[in-house]
């Protein structure tokens, strides 16, 4: 029997220690025995990328970008190098590979870089040779020769990016849940397991939170034709499909609700009221790499009077934000700048809601019943995003789940290793 190619991604959960690794590879080898040619793109073992960031925040308060990437792509190496050993006891032939020896190339952009180009000879003739592949995930090198790394989540878009790059199948990603869920199932533990959910809707649940695939990696899929299935590492059940659009064959009116509670508020005072200066405003936000969410901009009542322009920004950008902004705010005579870090968001997405009216007032009416004070809005055709407080996100959460009746059977079973999952 002969199977194509298929790509594995594990995360960090799902290798965090000997017993979990050792499952990985016999998962890696039981595909490969089904006659499947596999590459397996393997995270940093348990909260070791979180340890490696908070060993250079003890060493230094600003660590500079392109060491924050050497030491960030060591944790995927040392995954990637023991599985390789599990994979040998067990009698294959694997060969670990560095993001830069699988040939991925990215920007210059440390901490945050796209990748440009997958050169995947060296995969496909160790491929050719019977070898199992093993990519470490979520870093790749730069065009000026530099280790970089993909962002938080970025094993993700590795595996994507791999798949793509050497035609596979299917790129499975294993994790800690069984699939992509109505809402994160640690905060309700009720939510359902989607079988299949369309690129569109997932793109807006990964840019709202849904932290269980990367953004980047939805949106590389859509752009490759890649097939992703979401599903649990510590279980053979099917779990979640992203599929195009057409194939959908049902829009529910919302599909999840998925939450944040990593948000900022930066909010500028007294800035001068004539064109251009949002511009300017979002330009150095921009060229420093910072992902601007929702803007609200006041216009003030009176003709010469200043503006007031607030914004939400990743609470791990919020430095960088501000650094962004300091000249710009000497340069317009912008009055001041306040920020607020106790941000959180929820949004809810739904393909159905296109074609709905009335959705939005059901979210903010559930919301106010809650007394959950809603401080900024935006939408899209499928979605709706609040930020609140983020210690009310939970309560949001749940309740909108709730309003929007979107519970399943109750998918967690308390014999599942899930390790870390708490209520
Ligand atoms: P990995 O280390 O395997 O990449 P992540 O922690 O990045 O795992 O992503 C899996 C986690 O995503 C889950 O443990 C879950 O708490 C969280 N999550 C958030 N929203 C969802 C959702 N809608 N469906 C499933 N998981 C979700
Ligand atoms: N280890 C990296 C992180 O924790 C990348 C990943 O797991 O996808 O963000
Ligand atoms: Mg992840």
């Amino acid at each position: 029997m002969s199977g194509g190619t298929i790509v594995m991604k594990f995360g960090g959960t799902s290798v965090a220690d000997a017993t979990r690794l050792k499952g990985a590879a016999k998962r890696i080898v039981e595909k490969f025995e089904a006659g499947h040619r596999v590459v397996a793109v393997l995270s940093a073992r348990g909260k070791e990328t979180d340890r490696l960031i908070s060993d250079a925040y003890e060493i230094s308060d600003a660590p500079e970008p392109r060491e924050m990437d050497m030491l960030l792509s060591t944790g995927e190496r040392v995954s990637c190098a023991l599985c390789a050993m599990a994979i040998s006891d067990l009698g294959h032939e694997a060969i670990s590979l560095t993001g830069s020896q699988a040939g991925i190339v990215t920007d210059t952009s440390h901490t945050k870089a796209r990748i440009l180009d997958v050169r995947a000879d060296r995969i496909t003739s160790a491929l050719d040779e019977g070898k199992i592949v093993l990519v470490a995930g979520f870093q790749g090198v730069s065009t000026s020769k530099d280790v970089t790394t993909l962002g938080r989540g970025g094993s993700d878009t590795t595996a994507v990016a791999l798949a793509a790059a050497v035609g596979a199948e299917e790129c499975e990603i294993y994790t800690d849940v069984p699939g992509v869920f109505s809402a994160d199932p640690r905060i309700v533990p009720e939510a359902r397991k989607l079988d299949i959910v369309s690129f569109e809707e997932m793109l807006e649940m990964s840019s709202s939170g849904a932290g269980v695939l990367q953004l980047r990696s939805v949106e590389y899929a859509r752009n490759h034709g890649v097939r992703i299935h979401c599903r649990s590492s510590f279980d053979h059940s099917p779990g979640t499909v992203v599929v195009s659009e057409q194939e959908t064959m049902e829009n529910p009116l919302v599909t999840a609700v998925t939450h944040s509670t990593g948000e900022a508020r930066v909010t500028l005072t007294g800035v001068p009221d004539t064109p251009g200066v949002a511009g300017r405003i979002a330009t150095a936000l921009a060229e420093a790499n910072v992902n601007v969410d929702m803007i609200i901009q006041n216009d003030p009542v009176s003709a010469d009077a200043p503006a007031e322009m607030s914004f939400t920004v990743p609470r791990d950008d919020l430095r960088t934000a501000k650094g962004a902004l300091a000249p710009v705010v000497a340069e317009l005579g912008i009055g001041g700048i306040a920020t607020d870090e106790s941000m959180g968001k929820v949004s809810i997405v739904g393909a159905g809601m296109k074609s709905h009216p009335g959705v939005a007032a059901k979210v903010f009416t559930t919301l106010g019943e809650h007394q959950i004070n809603i401080q900024m809005i935006s939408t899209s055709p499928i979605k709706i995003s609040c930020v609140i407080e983020s210690d009310r996100v939970p309560d949001a959460v749940r309740a909108l789940h709730s309003a929007f009746e979107l519970q399943g059977e109750g998918t967690i079973r308390p014999e599942q290793p899930f390790g870390e999952f708490a209520s």
